[in-house]
């Protein structure tokens, strides 16, 4: 990856004033569920609207997606409100899918990220897009793994490239879901310092009055970005209801960051 200069001038071309945001429901519920949020979102810093559409559970039974029916959706997002659309990839079907419906932003989960043959399956699909794709950290804290999957995804001639961190499984009993291992998202901000790096804070704290603090970590930790899961009725979401804000607290947790991106 030694022309890694070239994987921040996607982010540089926004020419954005803040950091990116990307938002939107964890799941894709109804078309007017996943509507009325991207309405809601429509005038505010979000530049991309996220909504998950093939769900990964950890143990099935949970609502798994409503597959790509949801695309159509997003396609709708885009039609009446002009934002950009974003959702999750996890094998080559859904790369497929994901580029015929002209959805901007892929991103591959922590649960793809763990398997060098999936990654390999998609890199291969994706081969030479000029879609944004973001690969979140594996479940695991395993920095190889994260890195391989980058590698792989940049050798397939994906120049839009970045990655998300949204923290690693621990046994322990902390506070956080997913504990943040700063020191190993800042290892891979050293080794690639031009890759763009988005924070998540809601996988990370798995609960919503966390979020602005683990965002203000990321920040001055000099992230790009932060992807935060909303939904304008969080405690009835059909997946990850306790760490999604409602729009308005979207907002409010903007305007409340202290934005101290270093200018080179
Ligand atoms: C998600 O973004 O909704 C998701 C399933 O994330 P992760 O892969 O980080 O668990
Ligand atoms: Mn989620």
């Amino acid at each position: 990856m030694e022309n890694s200069v070239e994987m921040r001038t996607w982010l540089d071309d926004l020419g954005l004033d803040h950091p990116l945001v990307i938002a939107g429901p964890c799941s894709a519920e109804t078309e007017e569920q996943v509507l009325g949020i991207a309405k809601a979102l429509k005038d505010t810093d979000v530049n991309y609207f996220r909504a998950g559409i093939w769900k990964p559970r950890t143990r099935p039974g949970n609502f798994e997606g409503v597959g790509a029916l949801g695309l159509k959706w997003l396609q709708k997002v885009k039609a009446e409100t002009g934002m950009k659309t974003a959702t999750e990839v996890a094998n080559k079907d859904h790369v497929k899918l994901a580029l015929e419906h002209d959805i901007d932003l892929l991103w591959i989960g922590a649960r793809s990220t763990v398997s060098p043959f999936i990654i390999q399956e998609i890199a291969d699909e994706l081969k030479g897009t000029d879609k944004i794709v973001l690969v979140k950290n594996p479940v695991n804290p395993d920095l190889s793994l994260w890195l391989g999957a980058i590698e792989r995804l940049y050798t397939a001639d994906i120049k839009k490239l970045g990655v998300i961190h949204r923290g690693f499984s621990t046994y322990e009993k902390t506070k956080y879901r997913n504990i943040p291992e700063w020191q190993l998202a800042i290892e891979l901000q050293q080794k690639y310092p031009d890759l763009p790096l988005i924070c998540d804070p809601s996988h990370i704290t798995g609960k919503r009055d966390m979020i602005f603090d683990v965002s203000q970590t990321a920040l001055d930790l000099n992230y790009d970005g932060l992807m935060i899961e909303t939904h304008t009725d969080p405690d009835n979401a059909w997946s990850d209801a306790a760490q999604q804000v409602t729009p308005t607290t979207l907002v409010q947790i903007m305007k409340d960051l202290r934005i101290r991106k270093e200018t080179v």
